[in-house]
C-alpha cells in the first residue's frame, strides 16, 4: 500500500476514535440531564435550517437566518450551563481532536498540517519510535541531581555545567522561531547527550516542528540509498528533501560513520545546505574538538566550530545510577 493512503487511513482512524470517544462521554450524561439530548437535536435541526436557509434565498430570509443564528447560540448557551452548574467543563460534549490545528484531517485550508508533515517523515525515515522514546526521555525527566556537584577548576561542577546547558537547551526550544543557534553536543558516552537531544525533539513536535532524529551512520545510509537505488523515486527525493528542510535536524553520535570520502561529501553538503537556509541542526558526538578536526576536512569543522554552539558535557557516567535508582 502507498505512504499517503497508508496515512490518510490513519487519519481516517484517529477521526473514527475521536468520534467513538466522544459518544462515550455523552451516553451517561444524556441519560443524566435528558435535556442535553434534547439540545443536540434542536441544534443540529437548526443547523440544517441554516443551510436550507442559504441556499433557497428568498426576501425574508436573512431574518429568518438571524433568528435562527440566535436560537442556536441560546441552545449553545442553556447546555455550557447545564453543563457548568454540574461541575463539567463546558466543552466536555466536544470531539477531542489530536491535532486542534487540523481537525485531525491533515490539512490546512488545502495546506498540509505539520502533523502531516512529521507523519510523513516517520514513514519515509522510519523513525516513528521517536515518540515512544521521548514519552521517557524528556525535560521533564532530567535528573541534574544524577551529576557531581563537586567543584573543579573555577568553582565550577558538572552539575552546574549541566544546569548551565539544560537552561539552555530550554531556552532554544522556547526561542526556536526567532534565533539562529545550532547545537554542538561534545562529550564522553553515557553523560545524557542523547536524553537531552530526545528531550528536545520532543518538545519540537509539540510545537508542530518537523524533526528527523538520525544516528550520523545511519543518516549516512539512509542519502546512500537515495542516491543510488531507483527502486522508489519519489520516496528518494522526499526523504533528502526532509534532510535539507525539515524545521530541526539531530544527528547523533557523529563520528561513528565510516570515514569515506562519501560520507564526508554528505556531511558537508547537509551542513552546507542547512546553514544557508537557516535550517537548525543539533549534533551530538563523542569525539573533541581535536578528534573532529583529524576526522573531518577544513571545510566541514570549520562549519562546525564557527555556526554552532558548543555544550560540553563532562562528569562521570550517569548510566550506571539511571539504573541503579
Ligand atoms: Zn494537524
Amino acid at each position: 500500500m502507498s505512504k499517503f493512503l497508508n496515512i490518510s487511513r490513519e487519519y481516517e482512524q484517529i477521526r473514527e476514535r475521536n468520534k467513538e470517544e466522544q459518544e462515550r462521554r455523552k451516553l451517561p450524561l444524556y441519560n443524566r440531564f435528558p435535556r442535553l439530548k434534547e439540545i443536540e437535536n434542536e441544534m443540529i435541526r437548526i443547523s440544517i435550517d441554516i443551510t436550507r436557509a442559504i441556499i433557497n434565498k428568498s426576501q425574508d430570509s436573512e431574518a429568518l437566518l438571524e433568528h435562527l443564528r440566535k436560537r442556536h447560540m441560546d441552545l449553545k448557551i442553556e447546555r455550557a450551563e447545564i453543563l457548568s452548574s454540574n461541575n463539567y467543563p463546558i466543552d466536555y460534549l466536544e470531539i477531542r481532536y489530536q491535532c486542534k490545528n487540523c481537525k485531525d484531517t491533515g490539512f490546512i485550508n488545502g495546506d498540509k498540517c505539520s502533523c502531516l508533515v512529521q507523519k510523513e517523515i516517520a514513514s519515509l525515515f522510519q523513525n516513528s519510535n521517536l515518540g515512544e522514546k521521548t514519552s521517557e526521555e524528556n525535560f521533564d525527566q532530567f535528573r541534574l541531581d544524577y551529576y557531581s556537584d563537586e567543584k573543579g577548576e573555577n568553582n565550577y561542577s558538572p552539575r552546574d555545567n549541566m544546569k548551565d546547558i539544560y537552561m539552555k537547551c530550554i531556552r532554544f526550544v522556547q526561542n526556536f522561531d526567532n534565533h539562529n543557534i545550532n547545537l554542538l553536543i561534545v562529550g564522553n558516552p553515557g553523560l545524557g547527550k542523547t536524553f537531552l537531544c530526545n528531550s528536545i525533539a520532543k518538545d519540537m513536535l509539540e510545537q508542530g516542528k518537523s524533526v528527523i532524529y538520525q544516528v550520523s551512520s545511519e543518516l549516512i545510509d539512509l542519502v546512500r540509498e537515495s542516491k543510488f537505488s531507483f527502486d522508489n523515486e519519489e520516496n528518494n527525493t522526499s526523504i533528502l528533501n526532509e534532510i535539507y528542510n525539515c524545521d530541526l535536524l539531530i544527528i547523533d553520535d557523529l563520528g561513528t560513520e565510516l570515514p569515506t570520502q562519501f560520507s564526508s561529501l554528505v556531511i558537508y553538503n547537509i551542513l552546507n545546505k542547512r546553514l544557508l537556509n537557516n535550517k537548525k541542526l543539533i549534533i551530538s558526538t563523542n569525539l573533541n574538538t581535536d578528534e573532529i578536526m583529524k576526522s573531518y576536512s577544513e571545510r566541514i569543522y570549520s562549519r562546525l566550530f564557527g555556526d554552532f554552539n558548543m555544550f560540553k558535557f563532562y562528569g562521570e557516567d550517569i548510566r550506571l545510577k539511571r539504573h541503579s535508582i
